[in-house]
This record gives C-alpha cells, structure tokens and sequence, in this order.
C-alpha cells in the first residue's frame, strides 16, 4: 500500500511544501517566502515542471497556507505530513489528535522559533482538511538512540528526571535520510561510522553508528553547537548572567539576541546569508571573512568531538543549502581536519554541480561525500508508515470484535 502526502515545514517566515505522490514517484513543491512582508510570494512548480510565482502582499503563515492548499486540494491528497521541530519528549512520529498538539504545544520553550509556526499551519490544515489523516514527524525522534553519556548535562539529576533537561537533537530526518542514503551510495547501508554536516540557516552534526544516531551537536534546544545563520551555537553559559549583570538586559531579550541577532549576522553585522558573506569576503569585508573563518573553524571542532561517538570513522557527508552547495566551505571545513586521514580531493569538490549526490574524496582513507537531503521524501515516507500502521490497527481491531460477536 502507497498514499500521497501532503508534506507542510512551517519556518519562523517561510513555509515549504510538497506534494509526493504515490511511490514517491512525483512531486509538486514550493515555497512561501518573505511571510508577513510586502515582498510575501508563493514560488512552487507545478506538475510538468511548469513554474508558478503568486505574490501574496503582507500574508501571513495561515493566508498563505490558505492559498497552497487550495492550489493543491484538486490533486487530493491522502494524508498530510508535517515536519515539527521539537517533540518534547515524543520520540516518534504520531498522528496528529487534541493530545499530540498539546504535546507539541508544551514544547514550545524549547523551540521558540519553530513550533509556534508549526502550530499555525496544523491548525490551518486541521480546518481546511479535517477529513485527511495528519502525522507530526519530529526533528528530535531520530536521536533518540543516543546513549546517555551523550544526551545528559553535567546538571544537577532532578533538572533531568523532574523537568527532562537533556540534549534532545534535532534536523533528525535530515540526518537520518542523508546517513541512510549516503551509506547507501558508498556500498554500506546503514553499516558503519559515519558524521553527518547539514549546513543551512539553521546548522547541526551528528555521528551515527550502524545506521543510529549516538551524538549530535544541537542540545536542549537548537540553539547549541555550531554557528549558525543568526543563532550563535555555543557560548559560555555564564555569558547571560554577565550581560544581565552588567547591560541589565532580561532573559527574554538575551534569548532572542542569541537566537535572533548572532550567529553568522552577529559576527559579520552584515548578513545570515553564506552566499552574500561569501561574496562581501571576496570584496575584501574583514567581518564577514572572519565570520565564515568562524563557521568554518567551529564546524570542523564539531566533527572532531563528535567523532568519539564512534568505533571506526568510515567517512562525511555534506548536506543543506551551504553543504551541497558551497565547495568553498567544504573545502576550508576539511582544512581544519587534516589529522583524520581525509584524502580531500579539490578537483571533484569543485566540479561537483550543484545540488547533486557526489563523492569528494580522492579514493584513500574516509570517504567524503555531498548528499543533498530530502527532509520532505523522508516525511513523507513516515507519515505514509504511521497512517498504514493505525489503518491496520483498525482492520484488525474491528476483525477481533466481530470475531467476539460470532
Ligand atoms: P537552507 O537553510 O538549507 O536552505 O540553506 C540556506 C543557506 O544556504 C544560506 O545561508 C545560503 O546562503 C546558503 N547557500 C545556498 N547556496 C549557496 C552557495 N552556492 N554558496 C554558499 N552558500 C549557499
């Protein structure tokens, strides 16, 4: 049995969606950009390829959801997928009922800018679509194999055992696809020792061993760990009581600096963007060379910890918007490692075409590979599992009871 699923990624001021058919066979996908700005615009591709651009002035998250949804409802979809950032302490995908969304809801302290989006467009498709059967599928629930050396802070237990203070994890569907598929393409699926880099707006590593995860760089909430478009990834945890104590700022304000305000866009005080970063350094702006020196330099640090995390290191895969794209940061990343053996190979890193599965490594050593992720066919697919587990759950309930009635 295969469905079509409707697949939704709520971001803070954008919206992803895809429509993957039955098989996986096809999609139709877009985005909403620029959500609540004048510059709001749906840009998607239609089957056939054809490309549609709508400007939508000043929508926001639910008018624009409103509008792809009613593009999209003649295709009928079977069920709807959408990706949640943090499950609290849900360590798998669920159908979506009035208990889950509070669940998900009460997560939110954890994932300040992402599940609030991500409850905007439940609701919306909840009201749009009450028939169709709707499945969370959370960044968390794939390092939920992680032992316990890796996932607990050196805090006192009870901040553990009595209000789940813990590393969590997240991008879990980007790495379990990307590791998944990459492990595949280098003739070992889900064998081995392998470090994930998934590199976008938002960024994370993560180490698995055999085809599970045993250590990722995002924490508690995704704000630890590497630096990432406007988040800073780690800092001293004593930075918030120095800026409390000596600019009088709340938590709240400090919070959203952290998350909001550093990052690439702190240090460079130009851009989240790498492309524009890239582009200024080239132009001989010392912020945003120093900026991308950072990223680069902690993301290497990152793979390195990470790497304890496993037996044997078989090889790196590249991913997200900077990994798949940028040769540039690959190649400066791997500058940082040259004690692990890696055979880099400039001449493939650079005549990789972009968006495209590749290996970039000169045959010797670990294997170094740019796996584009699909976070989208990955949801898809569990949603497609969750929704044909409770069906069989069904039949076979309603078998039981009408056995017990004969
Ligand atoms: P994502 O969040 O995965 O969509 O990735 C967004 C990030 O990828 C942004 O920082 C973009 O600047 C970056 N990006 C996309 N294409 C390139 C490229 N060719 N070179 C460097 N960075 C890129």
């Amino acid at each position: 049995m295969s469905i079509s699923v409707l697949v939704i990624n709520c971001g803070s001021s954008s919206i992803k969606y895809a429509l993957v058919s039955e098989r996986h066979e096809d999609r139709i996908f877009g985005l909403a950009e620029n959500l609540g700005s004048a510059e709001a615009r749906i840009k998607g591709i239609t089957t056939g390829d054809k490309a549609l651009e709508l400007l939508i002035p000043h929508a926001d998250h639910e008018k624009a959801l409103e509008t792809i949804l009613e593009r999209l409802s003649h295709y009928n979809p079977q069920a709807i997928g959408h990706r949640v950032v943090h499950g609290g302490t849900l360590t798998k995908a669920e159908l979506l009922t009035p208990e889950i969304i509070d669940r998900i809801r009460a997560a939110t302290p954890l994932a300040p800018l992402h599940n609030p989006a991500h409850l905007v467009g439940i609701d919306a498709t909840m009201r749009l679509f009450p028939e169709l059967p709707q499945v969370a599928v959370f960044d968390t629930a794939f390092h939920q194999t992680m032992p316990a050396h890796a996932y607990r802070y050196a805090v006192p237990k009870f901040l553990y055992t009595e209000h789940n203070v813990r590393r969590y994890g997240f991008h879990g569907t980007s790495h379990a696809y990307v590791s998944e598929r990459g492990s595949e393409l280098a003739g070992s699926y889900k064998q081995g020792g392998w470090l994930t880099a998934h590199l976008g707006n938002g960024s994370s590593t993560c180490a698995i061993w055999n085809g599970q995860s045993v250590d990722t760089s995002m924490g508690l909430t995704p704000l630890e760990g590497l630096v990432m478009g406007t988040r800073s990834g780690d800092v001293d945890p004593s930075l918030h009581s120095f800026i409390a104590n000596n600019l009088g700022w709340d938590i709240y304000k400090i919070d959203k600096m952290l998350n909001s305000q550093s990052g690439l866009l702190g240090l460079s005080n130009l851009s989240n963007d790498m492309r524009t970063l890239i582009e200024a350094s080239e132009e001989g702006n010392e912020d945003a060379a120093l900026a991308i020196e950072v990223f680069c330099y902690r993301l290497a640090k990152s793979l390195a910890a990470l790497s304890c995390g496993l037996p044997r290191l078989d090889g790196l895969f590249f991913t997200g918007g900077i990994g798949e794209n940028s040769a540039y940061i690959r190649e400066k990343t791997l500058s940082y490692l040259p004690h692990f053996g890696f055979n880099f190979s400039q001449e493939k890193n650079d005549s990789l075409k972009r968006g495209t599965e590749g290996r970039i490594d000169a045959g010797t050593g670990p294997q170094i590979w740019v796996v584009p992720t699909d976070e989208e066919g990955r949801i898809a697919k569990e949603t497609e599992q969750v929704v044909i587990h409770e069906v069989n759950q069904a039949t076979s309930k309603k078998s039981e009871a009408e056995f017990a009635m004969a």
